[in-house]
């Protein structure tokens, strides 16, 4: 596997300023895979004015031109399906499978925008016999995306090609623990024929390049795709120059179960949605409510099908990989731990699987008996503890629901359409799911309400996030 080690500028690799480095680890091994260039403030300026040179040029760029290359983008992406794929598993630890499909969708991507180029269309304003208004979508220039590591090439090819199709230019920040795919986007990217930075990559820690880029002034919008806190810190850098921010936060989403559901269906959607990449993904299912009389019966056959499951390194293409870190794998221990103190009955799972001494495996783990107001119920775990908790009444499964300062996503799972409508508008969330969980094709809007993000990325509305209004008015 070949690594690309170095910062990706100008479509040129260049070593950090810095000379410092930091270690990529497999978690399936705990074996150190790349030594990464940890960026500082210096080689975030060198990437912002490479991406300003170059913004001036690609703004100008005819629609089609842009389409055009990121068509060739997607091209070159499937091209490089296998590598990018076992390069995904290896650093981050997810299944295979799941890397591939990780790919699949950000071909999709590329190509959804690749369509939209020449639809960003203004408006046309009625102002009198004697003049017309109408209004322009202009880029905002330079945009910083900083990425998490739960989907680095997906979530990377989230807002990349919105950013380049609405005629921006794109700085991207991975999370530290998850930059090889990253990195070698910027290297498809050139591949593709898109001109010196027009997408630049650095790679670093959150606290120096990451806030450098975020408060640099000539950095005009900033999407950020991570925890609340950090978004809460990344909106103000983006208020010290007034820019535009889009914030993809955390979620602590819950699945609503009532009896009269169709319990095959709901409980293939709380495995999917509650063990997809280990549990590590914002729209997962981390709240299970299932209505008091299905209530012993799910919980059974839940626990029968995820002790089950197999647990083993991504390249295996097992049901489970491990945790993406030793420090997030402690933090879910320590989550599961409390849990149990908390008085929630731990069903199957809640430690280190047996027969995998290394890497950094957790069982896929279920508890029940969780009252609403545990840890375990109210803060985001990211990985592997899925909390099941009884209801009785419609209005009592809304109202914890709705508890929290979340909202993601939701879903309800009944064959009572009214029902289904009621809580369609009740549930607060950005996104409800009836009968179903992670329906979040590309062209569909994806964000969060409350302190779950701001904004949205995906659809024909995230264009909008790269541009602003010109208001043109002529006299005659
Ligand atoms: P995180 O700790 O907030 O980090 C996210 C990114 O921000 C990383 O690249 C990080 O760099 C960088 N960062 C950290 N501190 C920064 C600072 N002061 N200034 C600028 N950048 C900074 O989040 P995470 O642990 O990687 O990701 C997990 C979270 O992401 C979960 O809450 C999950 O729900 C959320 N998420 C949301 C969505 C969505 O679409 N809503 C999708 C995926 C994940 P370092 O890695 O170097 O620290």
């Amino acid at each position: 596997m070949r690594v690309f080690d170095r910062l990706f500028i100008d479509n040129d690799w260049c070593d950090s300023v810095t000379g410092r480095r930091f270690a990529a680890v497999d978690p399936a091994t705990e074996e150190v895979i790349a030594e990464l260039p940890l960026a500082g403030a210096d080689d975030v300026e060198a990437a912002v004015r490479s991406s300003q040179r170059a913004a001036a040029a690609w703004r100008r760029e005819a629609p089609e031109r842009r389409g055009e290359l990121l068509d060739r983008l997607a091209d070159v992406i499937e091209d490089h399906r296998d590598v990018l794929a076992e390069m995904e598993t290896r650093d981050m630890g997810k299944p295979l499978r799941e890397s591939h499909a990780n790919v699949t969708r950000s071909v999709r991507t590329c190509r959804y925008y690749a369509g939209a180029v020449d639809k960003l269309l203004g408006d046309s304003i009625p102002v009198g016999h004697q003049g017309y208004n109408f209004t322009v979508h202009e880029p905002l220039g330079v945009t910083a995306h900083i990425t998490p590591w739960n989907y680095p090439f997906a979530n990377a090819c989230r807002s990349l090609p919105t950013a380049l199709a609405a005629g921006c230019t794109v700085i991207l920040k991975p999370a530290s623990q998850t930059c090889l795919t990253t990195l070698m986007l910027g290297d498809l990217c050139r591949q593709a024929g898109f001109p010196p930075g027009v997408v630049n990559v650095v790679t670093g820690s959150g606290a120096e390049a990451g806030q450098a880029l975020a408060r640099h002034p000539a950095v005009r919008g900033i999407t950020f795709t991570g925890s609340v806190d950090t978004g809460r810190r990344i909106m103000q850098f983006a208020a010290e120059h007034i820019r535009p921010v889009v914030l993809e936060l955390g979620g602590k989403n819950p699945q609503v179960v009532f009896a009269d559901a169709d319990v095959d269906a709901a409980l293939a959607q709380t495995l999917r949605g509650a063990f997809t990449n280990a549990g590590q993904v914002c729209t997962s299912v981390s709240r299970v409510l299932v209505e008091r009389p299905l209530y012993a019966e799910y919980v059974e056959r839940l626990a029968a099908r995820v002790a089950a499951y197999t647990v083993g390194p991504g390249m295996e293409d097992p049901d489970i990989g491990p945790l993406v870190s030793q420090e997030h794998w402690t933090t879910v221990a320590r989550y599961a731990d409390q849990a149990r103190a908390e008085g929630a009955r731990l069903v199957t799972g809640g430690d280190r699987p047996a027969g995998l001494p290394r890497g950094y495996f957790f069982a896929p783990t279920v508890f029940d008996q969780v009252a609403p107001d545990m840890r375990i119920a109210r803060e985001e775990v990211f990985g592997l503890l899925l909390s099941v908790i009884p209801f009785d009444t419609d209005d009592q499964a809304l109202a914890i629901s709705n508890a929290l300062p979340l909202g993601l996503t939701s879903g309800v799972f009944t064959r009572d359409i009214g029902r289904a409508m009621r809580f369609a508008r009740d549930l607060q969330a950005g996104m409800v799911w009836i009968n179903e969980w992670f329906q979040s094709p590309v062209q569909v809007p994806h964000g969060g309400i409350k302190e779950s993000g701001l904004g949205r990325e995906q659809g024909m509305l995230a264009l909008a996030n790269y541009t602003q209004v010109k208001d043109i008015a002529i006299r005659f």
